[in-house]
């Protein structure tokens, strides 16, 4: 999918008359890096009103979609707030056209997100960063123990609030092997909130195996 600009109008918060601004209504992260650094950043749709000079954000509809993160997040204006259900139906719908025919061949089988207006965006992609940050500490940690390391499905790895990367077990390949082994990269030192979320989880009684790539 390649990262789309659109026309709109957008509306000043001073009341000023209306203006055509072209903004990002899709924005492929892993093909433009930088359109996700302008999210970051709060750069992106950002315009200045040719009346008064105040900078804002165009509150225009945007899909934001990262293939290799498993990212795919519907960004509302802020306005629609109110028609939320309504809102969710259409994602869906557009979801399931968008799975068929823009991203067919990357057999997507996670669960788009929603949220509302850019710094919602920008708050997911913080958090997004803190945790891969984490989740490469973890697999600097395993391989400094000599264990080796296992990717996890991203969209399942961010729905259980686990790290990106888990300790490969060390002998035994059921679920608490896994958390015996990230057990023991925990006790060597390392602090690690999401480990220790996969830790518990993995202990538990008749857990699942980890979705791993
Ligand atoms: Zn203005």
């Amino acid at each position: 999918m390649k990262s789309i600009k659109n026309q709109g109008q957008a509306h000043c918060p001073h009341d000023c008359e209306p203006f055509e601004v072209d903004y990002w209504s899709i924005v492929s992260a892993d093909q433009d890096p930088d359109l996700k650094s302008a999210v970051l950043g709060g750069e992106l749709n950002l315009v200045q009103c040719p009346e008064c000079g105040t900078f804002f954000h165009h509150d225009g509809d945007l899909i934001y979609f990262d293939a290799p993160a498993e990212l795919l997040v519907f960004v509302f204006s802020q306005k629609d707030r109110e028609k939320e259900p309504e809102l969710l139906k259409r994602m869906q719908h557009d979801y399931g056209i968008i799975k068929n025919t823009l991203l067919k061949q990357l057999h997507m089988d996670y669960p788009p997100v929603s949220v509302f207006g850019l710094d919602a965006l920008k708050s997911i992609l913080q958090e997004e960063e803190i945790n891969s940050f984490e989740s490469e500490a973890v697999a600097a940690s395993a391989a400094a123990q000599g264990f080796g390391v296992i990717r996890l499905k991203p969209s399942y790895a961010r729905e259980h609030h686990f790290p990106y990367y888990v300790p490969a077990p060390a002998g035994g390949k059921e679920a608490n092997s896994y958390a015996v082994t990230a057990s023991k990269v925990l006790q060597g030192g390392l602090k690690s909130k999401l480990l220790r979320n996969f830790v518990d989880h993995m202990s538990q009684e008749g857990a699942d195996l980890p979705l791993t790539l």
